[in-house]
């Protein structure tokens, strides 16, 4: 163990990810949240523009309160462990399927109030684990509400038109864009960065989101 992994653990004992409890075994996770961990087991949901994608986690329970945790409440660290998770889905749904790593942005505006962009961090700790360098492709120009005060898709699909303007277009030209978000819920947000994206030059765009929520029917 290193002098500044032991001042870190000393200052800050390592907490379950998922439950926020002690930890007693040298883990991100405790056995018991590993163990119930809400697997995403169906189809991922379809996002216009996309040609597929995949989705880690079902949005529920003690992973929702987790997920939370890092997008509001600072636990920007969460995203080594979410990163890791999400890199293994992708390993097995979309290996082969894509060419750049790439990220749906938060605003400027939005970055700066909480310090962090919880899409690019998922990206940058995924994309160590895959050894792929994230290349920053899109720039979100407009700050709408945010997607979860909205209820209806038609109204989500509003809110985000026009709202990711295409950077470094010469990056992706012609290759097919794997794009990170965090939830999946409309699919608003990744089909108006796709939709971007392909009129910016990509010969195709795939997802792979953190968690959706569980279909009610
Ligand atoms: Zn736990």
């Amino acid at each position: 163990m290193s002098i500044l992994s032991w001042l870190l653990d000393l200052l800050y004992p390592p907490k379950c990810v998922v439950c926020g409890k002690l930890l007693t075994v040298k883990a991100p996770v405790c056995p018991h949240c590993l163990d119930a961990l809400p697997e995403f087991d169906g189809a991922a949901p379809s996002v216009r523009f996309t040609s597929g994608g995949a989705v880690s986690f079902f949005y529920e329970g003690k992973l929702r309160e987790s997920f939370l945790r890092f997008k509001f409440g600072g636990s920007a660290y969460y995203a080594q462990t979410y990163g890791a998770w999400m890199a293994h889905t992708i390993c097995d749904k979309l290996a082969g399927t894509y060419d750049v790593l790439t990220w749906a942005p938060v605003s400027r505006a939005r970055k700066r109030k909480r310090g962090y962009d919880q899409a690019a961090l998922l990206c940058r700790a995924l994309g160590a684990r895959l050894g792929l360098e994230p290349v920053q492709t899109l720039g979100k120009i407009k700050d709408p509400p945010a997607q979860s005060t909205l209820a209806g898709a038609e109204q989500r699909r509003a809110n985000v038109s026009g709202a990711y303007r295409a950077e470094q277009p010469e990056r992706f030209a012609g290759k097919r864009v794997l794009i990170i978000d965090d939830i999946v819920t409309t699919g608003a947000t990744l089909a108006e960065c796709s939709r971007t994206l392909l009129q910016a030059g990509a010969s195709d765009v795939v997802y792979a989101a953190f968690a959706a929520p569980r279909k009610q029917d």
